[in-house]
């Protein structure tokens, strides 16, 4: 049967974007298959108005039948999800409109092909316990009858299971929305404090780089503490940055960064930070770093740091606030999470979290995982420097690197921007990155220009990161397909 012309027949599952992560975990094929069926690849092939895309249910079922509805439909555990789904073939029925007024279906043939997902930084591929519905636990935890007390009850038990996890006093976490909502707290309340002037490293998320500018604008002073080539901040960017800001009240170091897996000295910056006068607030975002290296929050003698559930494999929108001691805020609100983080608590969101963190952020699985993770970036690393147009970011990074995160690499391909690269990966089967998931809409890249990094190479740059159930194979057949893509490209 022949494919109309204006048809990809490889097509990506529909993934993401579900409560049940990707479709293509939780489906099997067939199912999967008259899912996406009607669902062209190409953002030029797909059909963008509702008289191109199929229109019945027998062309593109969406019911029920098609897609999981519950939580029994999904997969109950990220091992047992398929992750080696075979490529089929299947038969879907594609109606368009023609200019002469008349409407056209075509036969047309798909192939399914398997998936692998190299976007951990973005979201990681869920793990079992938040699919759990958690039915007893309904209650509002600030209702006094049984239910809510329930809810009290696991909501505080989630919050002690975490403090357990990450060393801290259950009382010093606070649930919230998730990192960009951790990060936002404490930066928005220096809106309260008098003449706060703030040190922002030059890499942040946009979570802090987006909220300092907007602090700026309202009249707090900012500066950069810029980052070496190799996207690290050191003493002496710091110092510099301090000598600038005499004045700081409050510093944002995260501990990770999200596009090249930098990893910050921390406890060396907040020990030069410790000594100034004025007292500084020393605050990190760890979203990179829970789960992904060993922490010591106490340690570190940070002041604040912030935590989100989906980076570990916990749902989207929960997280936690680090506070060593309580800040006046500026979001005000019914006194929930100690008046931290007003609003009704996300009960089930918090004891997945808990979940979560006990699976993948305590010290003995870190310990492991780690090891395990270096391992496949030592296969990755390598390769990539025996492809000739590979540049590695930075261009001297190891292939056991302790600057660097072992879940996440930053590399560019010579005459390939990066958007291009990520797509040519995703017709192919795998899932990557650029930037953040967040920005990487806006085709911007300041973490790199802050590197020193311009030109071509900047926008030449794709984020590969990995996961817990990531595999040398798996890493060797995205190798085996950038070197395809690189033939044809
Ligand atoms: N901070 C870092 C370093 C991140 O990578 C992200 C997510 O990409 C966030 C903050 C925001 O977290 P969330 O998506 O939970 O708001």
């Amino acid at each position: 049967m022949e494919v109309p012309p204006n048809f990809n027949t490889s097509i990506p599952m529909v993934q993401g974007n579900t409560p049940f992560g990707s479709i293509f975990q939780a489906v099997p094929v067939e199912a999967a298959t008259t899912r996406v069926e009607a669902v062209p690849t190409g953002a030029e092939a797909a059909p963008t108005d509702a008289e191109a895309a199929p229109t019945d249910a027998e062309a593109a079922p969406t019911g029920a039948e098609a897609a999981p509805t519950d939580a029994e439909a999904a997969p109950t555990d990220a091992e047992a999800a398929p992750t080696d789904v075979k490529p089929s073939i299947a038969l879907g029925i594609k109606k368009s409109g023609h200019s002469s007024g008349c409407t056209r279906f075509y036969f047309v043939l798909y192939r399914t092909m398997d998936r692998y997902y190299f976007d951990w930084a973005a979201t990681a591929q869920p793990a079992n316990p938040w699919f759990n519905p958690l039915t007893g636990l309904y209650g509002n935890p600030s209702s006094r009858h049984l239910e809510g007390r329930r809810a009290r009850n696991a909501l505080e038990e989630a919050r002690s299971r975490c403090a357990k996890i990450l060393g801290v006093q259950p009382g010093e976490l606070y649930f919230t929305s998730g990192g960009t909502e951790s990060n936002a707290i404490p930066l928005h309340s220096l809106l309260l404090r008098k003449n706060a002037a703030i040190l922002v490293s030059a890499v942040e998320h946009p979570s802090v780089r987006e909220n300092a500018l907007a602090l700026e604008r309202l009249g707090l002073g900012l500066t950069h503490i810029g980052v070496e080539r190799d996207g690290r901040i050191t003493e002496q960017t710091l110092l510099a940055a301090l000598e600038k800001a005499p004045g700081t009240r409050f510093a944002a170091i995260m501990g990770v960064n999200n596009e090249t897996g930098a990893v910050m000295d921390l406890p060396g910056l907040a020990r030069r930070l410790r000594s100034r006068k004025p007292p500084v607030h020393i605050h990190s975002d760890l979203v990179q770093a829970l789960g992904k290296l060993p922490l010591d929050i106490n340690g570190w003698d940070l002041d604040s740091a912030s935590f989100s559930a989906h980076k570990i494999g916990g749902p989207r929108g929960v997280g936690l606030l680090w506070l060593c001691k309580p800040l006046e805020v500026l979001d005000l609100g019914g006194g929930q999470e100690g008046g931290i983080r007003p609003g009704t608590e996300n009960t089930a969101g918090a004891v997945a979290l808990a979940d979560c963190m006990e699976r993948f952020a305590a010290p003995q699985a870190v310990e492991a995982n780690v090891s395990a993770a270096k391992d496949r970036w030592k296969v990755l690393i390598r390769a990539l420097r025996n492809i000739d147009r590979c540049t590695l970011i930075p261009e001297d990074r190891l292939d056991d690197d302790d600057r660097f995160s072992p879940w996440i690499l930053q590399a560019g391909f010579r005459g390939i921007p990066g958007e291009v690269m990520a797509r040519a990966l995703d017709d192919a089967g795998f899932a990557v990155g650029t930037g953040s998931a967040c920005s990487s809409r806006l085709h911007k890249r300041p973490v790199l220009e802050a590197m020193g990094i311009r030109g071509d190479l900047a926008l030449e740059g794709i984020r590969i990161s990995q996961g817990w159930s990531s595999s040398i194979e798996e890493i060797e057949k995205l190798i085996a397909a950038i070197v395809k893509i690189l033939e044809v490209l």
